[in-house]
């Protein structure tokens, strides 16, 4: 029996633990709801014969650690399983919208990012256990890949590289393609001080903190090229008190793309380097490059490669494509580990009131998992 074969008539117990995984609601906010849902993970992987652990993370909940305890330390380097216990959605989501299903969709907060990824990680081991003890296998997955750098990066970054290769289940691209390549993110916040005065009597005594970052946001705004894969967003200014003062104080924050790391530092430096120009005016300027990019290099197209010959072994086909968005993944490429990013499941909508996820993909990416899985875990790569 193939791995699909064993999957598909499995399809209604991953839809009922995708139910049962999205009511433990876990922003990454609630450490207790995080810590709940990795619980609810530890009794699905400790029967595989996984040792798992729950690594405190200071402020959050924790990472969940799985690993095949090694029999006579000749085995390969292990397989990485990547992804995230955390979501966007605050408590109080999943009573407001429930999971609903409608025909091949499941609706519900977390489901397509990534609580359907989890489910599929954790069937692609159970198609695998069947067949016999689990290769070398690491699952880690965080508390905190929803918001900005994780206090766990050097823990993370230390698996990365003890690992063959790494597969992130971050939700698969709207059709089922996977990720090659996706862009890095940085943030900087600018703020401006300058001297309040009465706007009547007073304008040329003040040094007016909003005009200050006006000309900042369209200075930082000028280093976006689009052709590049550039891209600076001002999506936050606030500043001032009232029309008639000169505000001595203003803010403004940045979200920057990129699609290689060098472009992420050049804009790092035109970030750290603004002068400022109104007369009287400081500026301070904190925040810089968060997610490396994952750059579609050798490292990631020789997974990919596998991953798409196990597909044609299943009789489908296994579509690649850029995502704008960063993950947890790119670490991974950027240290040159042979990585494969967006193994969960089909759907859409992530960060949105109509995510979903589509049912019958789940049987699919978990086949398609395992049979990756099995592959590395033979050497298809030859990293030792
Ligand atoms: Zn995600």
């Amino acid at each position: 029996m193939n791995h699909l074969e064993w999957c598909r008539p499995r399809t209604g117990e991953m839809a009922a633990l995708l139910e049962e995984l999205v009511g433990i609601e876990s922003p990454s906010t609630d450490p207790a709801g995080v810590a709940e849902l990795a619980r609810r993970l530890e009794r699905e992987l400790e029967p595989l014969g996984l040792k798992v652990e729950l690594l405190p993370v200071a402020g959050a909940g924790p990472i969940l650690r799985a690993r095949v305890p090694p029999h006579d330390g000749s085995e390969p380097r292990p397989v990485m399983l990547l992804g995230h216990l955390d979501t966007v959605w605050p408590l109080g989501t999943v009573a407001a919208r429930p999971v609903r299903v409608d025909g091949d969709r499941l609706y519900g907060p977390g489901a397509y990012d990534m609580k359907a990824g989890l489910v599929v990680v954790v069937y692609a081991l159970r198609a695998l256990r069947t067949r016999g003890p689990l290769p070398p296998v690491t699952v880690f997955l965080t508390p905190l890949e929803e918001v900005d750098g994780g206090p766990y990066l050097a823990q993370m970054e230390a698996a990365m590289k003890d690992a063959g290769a790494v597969l992130g289940f971050e939700p698969a691209w709207p059709g089922g393609a996977v990720k090659t390549e996706r862009k890095g993110s940085g943030s900087f916040v600018v703020r401006a001080r300058g001297r309040a005065a009465h706007a009547g009597a007073d304008l040329t005594r003040g040094a007016n903190a909003i005009l200050e970052l006006a000309h900042q946001a369209v200075r930082a705004s000028a280093l976006t090229d689009l052709k590049r894969g550039l891209t600076v967003n001002v999506g936050v200014i606030r500043g001032g008190i009232r029309p008639n003062v000169v505000p001595d104080h203003a803010e403004a924050e940045f979200d920057v793309r990129f699609r290689t790391l060098a472009d992420g530092h050049r804009a790092e430096e035109a970030f750290h380097a603004l002068e400022p120009v109104v007369p009287g005016v400081s500026l301070e300027v904190i925040g810089g490059v968060h997610y490396p990019p994952l750059e579609r290099g050798p490292h990631v197209v020789a997974v990919y490669d596998q991953a798409r010959r196990v597909a044609r072994e299943m009789g489908m086909d296994l579509d690649e494509v850029a995502s704008g968005g960063a993950s947890e993944a790119s670490f991974a490429a950027a240290l040159g580990v042979p990585t494969l990013d967006g193994m969960g499941a089909d759907g859409d909508g992530a960060h949105a009131v109509d995510e979903h996820v589509i049912v019958s993909s789940l049987p699919e990416r978990a086949a398609l998992a395992a049979g990756l899985i099995a592959r590395l875990s033979e050497g298809a790569l030859s990293r030792r």
